[in-house]
């Protein structure tokens, strides 16, 4: 029989329970600035590995580590100048940074690799969570391995319920997509593994170095490559199609296909007519996007066609989460 989950509002006493339960080696969804995260103690080996089974994710496929002061970066990595001065510039915030592993993560949190990715959350429901704990919190999204991930308690209800003890609920993510990852291990040669919230302008002007975008590798199997990176990934049932824009190229909509926009279409309507911000402003195409991915799924639609979001910045993490999401 599957364990009843539980959904906790962030009181001081849900919290401190919480608290107890993660350094009692518990699972807890945590709600982040990102997307809803599913944490355990970063420092026990046995607890993160339930985070695997939980997500039926391969162990592979290595765990972003939380942290509430930057104190606490140099008990678990090695930073360097050029991280302590993005981690001052944009935590808390939703940058992860990798860099050299210390001993005291054990090598289930990195899938045996040397490095480690770490970030700093501002959820301050997170925040307070992370400070009660005391302990450092290894968390990927909290949605069953390959599926959308949750921008709402709810939506790790629905892909989890059952699966874990507890929830914990602070509201929808006010950004939506997962975090920048940045590998800042060599300074000078700074690489962006996945596009998020802080652009790779931001991250260049505050390193004063280009940084480069590794071309993606198709293979979805290979043995060292985190999910982040899969082509397929983030994915919907539904089958997708993706569209440099909507505005001229839609004679008529056929009525079994949803249709989604990013700002409000003049004079189309339907029920299978969406947009994904009233306006188009791409923060908010970001907060809703997965949301809208799940909601086109439940109606059983038999394609989803959606915008492209246009120039660069927040527009690429965008592009990268909808690519990801149509990859067949
Ligand atoms: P998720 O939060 O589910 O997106 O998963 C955490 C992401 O962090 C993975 O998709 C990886 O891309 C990335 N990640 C974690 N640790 C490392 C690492 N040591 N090196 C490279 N990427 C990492
Ligand atoms: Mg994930």
């Amino acid at each position: 029989m599957p364990s009843p989950t539980r959904t906790y509002r962030g009181t001081p006493r849900n919290l401190a329970r919480l608290a107890r339960r993660l350094r009692a080696g518990e699972l807890v969804a945590v709600p982040t600035e990102t997307v809803y995260g599913l944490a355990a103690n970063a420092l026990d080996a046995t607890a993160c590995r339930r985070i695997y089974q939980a997500k039926g994710r391969p162990s592979r496929d290595p765990l972003i580590v939380h942290i509430h002061s930057i104190k606490q970066l140099a008990s678990i990595a090695v930073p360097n100048e050029a991280a302590l001065r993005l981690a001052r510039r944009f935590w808390p915030g939703p940058l992860t940074l990798i860099l050299p592993k210390r001993t005291t993560v054990p090598d289930v949190v990195s899938a045996g690799l040397p490095s480690v990715a770490v970030r700093m959350p501002s959820h301050p429901l997170f925040r307070r969570l992370l400070r009660l704990t005391g302990v450092p919190l290894a968390a990927p999204s909290a949605n069953p391995f390959g599926y959308v991930s949750p921008t709402s308690a709810a939506h790790v209800r629905a892909g989890l319920g059952g699966r874990i003890p507890s929830i914990l609920d602070g509201g929808p993510s006010r950004i939506g997509l997962e975090s920048t990852i940045i590998d800042i291990r060599r300074p000078r040669a700074p690489r962006l593994l996945r596009p998020g919230a802080i652009t790779l302008a931001a991250l260049e002007l505050a390193l004063g170095v280009k940084v480069r975008v590794p071309r993606k590798k198709a293979a979805a199997t290979s043995a060292q490559l985190a999910p982040g990176q899969l082509a397929r990934h983030y994915s919907p049932h539904t089958p997708i199609t993706l569209h440099a824009s909507l505005a001229r190229s839609v004679p008529h909509l056929a009525p079994r296909e949803a249709w989604v926009f990013l700002a409000r279409p003049r004079g189309r309507t339907g029920r299978n007519v969406f947009w994904l911000d009233a306006t188009g402003r791409l923060d908010g195409v970001a907060r809703q996007l997965f949301h809208m991915l799940r909601q086109l799924d439940a109606h059983r639609f038999e394609r989803i066609h959606i915008e492209l979001a246009p120039g660069s910045g927040l527009a690429d993490a965008i592009n990268d989460r909808l690519r990801r999401a149509a990859a067949r």
